[in-house]
């Protein structure tokens, strides 16, 4: 969990950096995560990288199901 605090832009009080409200003066809080700023920059980055993963992921799977079932079967368990 992320503790860190900073000050309210409005009052100016000490504020957790990841609250949406003050608990001082009960004013919405710009985001201010740093993390959102660089997405919002570069929307197609991650977006990319996550279609990547995914197409990735799913050929991997899908060439390890076709040798499951073309290689020896693993369920001939004898006890
Ligand atoms: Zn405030």
């Amino acid at each position: 969990m992320d503790r860190k605090k900073q000050n309210c832009p409005y009052c100016q009080e000490s504020i957790y950096a990841n609250a949406i409200v003050c608990r001082y003066c009960s004013r919405d809080l710009p985001p201010n995560i740093p993390h959102l700023e660089y997405q919002s920059s570069t929307p197609w980055l991650p977006l990319l990288l996550t279609s990547a993963l995914l197409i990735g992921a799913t050929a991997i799977f899908s060439s390890s199901r076709m040798r499951d079932r073309l290689g020896l079967p693993h369920r001939k368990t004898r006890s």
